[in-house]
């Protein structure tokens, strides 16, 4: 009797949309940390997560970061580095005032949506910021005109804000928001107030916008869609929820281990991606666990090559070269 031939199992195609993982501020934060650990030592203290990635933040803890959720746990001779996310005007203050060594790893594009910020309300303007309450970096932007500044989180509330003068109005939104949920707030608030400045999700940052995109161009094509980043991360749950709004099934997963084989089920297309604060190679284990579990065929989707570089703070870039970062 003649053997029929063993069928090869399918191929799962993997798909790597990119761009994916760190941007470039959440490079200069870590590196931030990095150099002061090395050229100060131990301990360097550190207000908030420097990222929003438990990885990133447990590997600094190893090497002598010591992460604080407030000024008041830090001792007076302390070196305390602010977090790419940003604090409010007075956070530095209270720094300067107990006369800390501090060092702002905030990223410039969180900087720049600050000083929008300070310009309307010092030129007599209501700030209404768009972004997530309680997010770091909404704490932050908030506190630079706490007096002048309303928060929207959703279309639903724009019809409810009560504004001092409807004339005085500009806009701004957090940088790591969904392009299309930025935008229909904005319409609403343009509906609802003709005269309110402010420039569509231009404050949301490339680095977002770019894995937005990146994902949307692969959606179609994937059951499932591994986003790789933390519970916090405020970009990485935003590439959930767009795949999910495609009808895609979606996980958010801080690393390898967190996969369950039974999402797998059926799904002959992954795309795994990550938000800018989750490092690389976690998206590499990844790649790695899903070849244990059958053969697959590694495919890269590149949408944008992203070439943004942010210099160090003055006092932490090398005297030769000066080099940008
Ligand atoms: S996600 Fe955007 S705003 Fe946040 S650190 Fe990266 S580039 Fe800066």
């Amino acid at each position: 009797m003649t053997q029929e031939p063993l069928a090869a199992a399918p191929r799962r195609r993997v798909l790597l949309p990119a761009p994916r993982s760190f941007c470039a501020g959440v490079e200069r934060a870590i590196e931030i940390v990095e150099r002061l650990l090395q050229q100060h030592g131990p301990p360097v203290y550190v207000r908030n997560q420097i990222v929003h990635n438990a990885h990133v933040v447990a590997d600094l803890e190893s090497r002598g970061a010591v992460f604080v959720g407030e000024l008041d746990e830090v001792p007076d001779d302390a070196l305390v580095v602010f977090s790419a996310h940003g604090v409010a005007p007075a956070v530095e203050r209270e720094a300067a005032g107990r006369g800390l060594d501090t060092i702002d790893a905030t990223c410039p594009l969180v900087a720049k949506v600050h000083a929008e910020a300070k310009r309307a309300a010092d030129g007599g303007d209501t700030v209404i910021l768009i972004g997530h309450e309680g997010h770091e970096e909404v704490v932050g932007t908030i506190g630079v005109a706490p007096d002048r500044t309303l928060l929207v989180e959703s279309v639903g509330e724009v019809a409810n804000l009560r504004v001092p003068d409807a004339e005085r109005l500009t806009y701004l939104s957090q940088t790591t928001l969904a392009v299309t949920e930025v935008e229909a707030i904005a319409e609403a608030l343009k509906v609802r107030f003709p005269a309110i400045k402010g420039q569509g999700a231009d404050d949301i940052c490339y680095a977002t916008t770019n894995r937005q995109a990146a994902v949307a161009a692969v959606v179609d094509e994937a059951d499932l869609v591994l986003v790789v980043g933390s519970a916090n991360s405020s970009n990485s749950n935003r590439l959930v929820e767009l795949a999910n709004s495609a009808g895609v099934a979606a996980h958010l997963i801080e690393d390898a281990a967190a996969i369950d084989p039974a999402w797998l089920i059926g799904a002959e297309t992954v795309a795994v991606t990550a938000g800018a604060s989750a490092p690389p190679r976690l998206v590499d284990d990844v790649v790695r666990a899903l070849a244990a579990l059958g053969p697959i065929e590694v495919v890269e989707r590149v949408h944008t090559r992203e070439t943004q570089e942010f210099l160090l703070p003055q006092r932490l870039r090398p005297a030769a070269t000066n080099r940008p970062r």
